[in-house]
């Protein structure tokens, strides 16, 4: 008996020991991460004392005499670009926090969020975007955790549970800190998660083309009391016994990431009505009614861009390709391809002759060579980033927060105040 309470004393002292030196192991691995963190935020960028609150110090720099608002704006231009760089790489290190420990309070979240980001001038405004998207996830992660551990903890049952009817074949249910990832080895089971928004008869019409989709994420569909938690991957027998893909499995949660913390969509921006009139202003005219529609669909070839920059293996001629190949020439990311053709039949039906002639020629230069080359300066840009020495994650976080348009601009600023550090 005393040999067993011996025995006893010794396990539990060793047990307590292995997880003393676990926790110590972590804190000291956690430790060392920070620290390399912190040295490679200074390595590349500057610290903003203070607050650095963008909206109001351009205000102020315009009530400055004309003669020194160039230089003023020049170096606003930098600090600006140097803080969405800074609060992008706290973001990242959210990121990872959460990813170490999905189930963190909100109230540490918010305390990590803040403490970093006033590194950077975080304005109060900015922290309390932050604090409201912490909040978001954390509420949306409880969501989760409840219906995958206290409720459904059974892959078949989960699937039945949010889209109402049963698999007809495996699925895997993989709990991400942002999403439930439903891995569906038949087509059918993913087709119904894909136009779970739709009925029965749309979705059999239209589920042999969901042959060619990868992988879905649904950020409005509302499962378990959530918003925008579902995404799934469309798995063939083979792959699917060899386990989840995990490109598209980044892919998909980089699409949630987006969502939650909430993708740039352009400035400005307002739908303008068909021009018409003389010859020469028509064109111009013309051409800004276009863009305005092209602006529609940056938001969406934006939030495509960064799901792709979480893989490394897909080459930037390649992701090039996926993005600007129309629908005919096998892509099925070219979400100009509808609007092109809708807004050319529009012209054939209604325009007279030489306006037909110059909305065609308008048409194809905005929403053809100007979307490729938008398509092509943005990748150029992340290359850019992580030339400098930005981590994929971080650059993804960077040009999450600045429309499309403006990733040249960015990365090339960014390019100047890391050299100059
Ligand atoms: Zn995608």
């Amino acid at each position: 008996m005393l040999g067993l309470v011996i025995n006893l004393t010794f396990l539990v002292s060793v047990t307590f020991f292995v997880c003393f030196l676990a926790v110590a192991t972590y804190r000291v691995v956690c430790d060392s991460e920070e620290v390399k963190n912190k040295e490679k935020r200074a390595k590349l960028l500057k610290p903003i004392e203070g607050v650095f609150n963008p909206k109001e110090e351009l205000i102020r720099i315009r009530q400055t005499p004309k003669s020194d608002r160039r230089q003023k704006l020049n170096e606003y231009k930098k600090k600006l670009a140097n803080q969405i760089a800074g609060l992008a790489m706290v973001q990242t290190e959210v990121i990872q926090a959460i990813r170490k420990n999905p189930d963190s309070s909100p109230k540490e979240l918010i305390e990590m969020a803040r403490s970093l980001g006033a590194g950077f001038g975080m304005s109060k405004k900015q922290f309390y975007s932050a604090k409201k998207i912490l909040q978001k996830y954390c509420i949306r992660r409880a969501k989760i955790r409840k219906a995958r551990r206290r409720r459904y903890p059974d892959d078949k049952r989960i699937y039945r549970a949010a889209f109402g009817e049963n698999p007809s074949s495996a699925v895997r249910v993989i709990e991400s800190p942002f999403v439930l990832y439903f891995c569906c080895a038949n087509l059918d089971d993913y087709v119904r998660i894909y136009f779970s928004d739709a009925g029965p008869t749309y979705r059999n019409k239209n589920a042999e083309k969901m042959n060619k989709s990868g992988g879905v994420y649904k950020p409005q569909l509302v499962v378990f009391g959530a918003k925008g938690i579902v995404a799934a991957e469309k798995s063939n027998a083979g792959r699917f016994s060899r386990g989840v893909s995990p490109r598209v499995y980044k892919h998909e949660e980089q699409h949630a990431i987006n969502a939650l913390v909430g993708s740039k969509t352009p400035e400005n921006f307002h739908e303008e009505s068909i021009p018409y009139g003389p010859i020469e202003p028509l064109t111009l005219k013309l051409k800004r009614f276009i863009c305005s529609r092209c602006r529609m669909v940056e938001a969406q070839a934006h939030d495509e861009l960064l799901a792709f920059f979480t893989c490394p293996s897909d080459e930037v001629d390649e992701v090039f390709r996926w993005l600007t190949n129309t629908a005919a020439e096998g892509g099925s990311y070219d979400y100009l391809d509808e609007e092109r053709k809708s807004l050319l039949a529009y012209f054939d039906e209604n325009g007279v002759c030489y306006y037909r002639q110059i909305a065609k020629e308008v048409v194809t230069k905005v929403l053809r060579d100007e979307y490729r080359e938008l398509i092509r300066t943005g990748l150029n840009a992340f290359q850019q980033l992580l030339g400098l020495g930005f981590s994929r994650e971080e650059a993804i976080a960077i040009l999450g927060h600045e429309p499309l348009r403006r990733w040249r601009k960015l990365a090339n600023r960014l390019a100047d105040t890391v050299k100059s550090n």
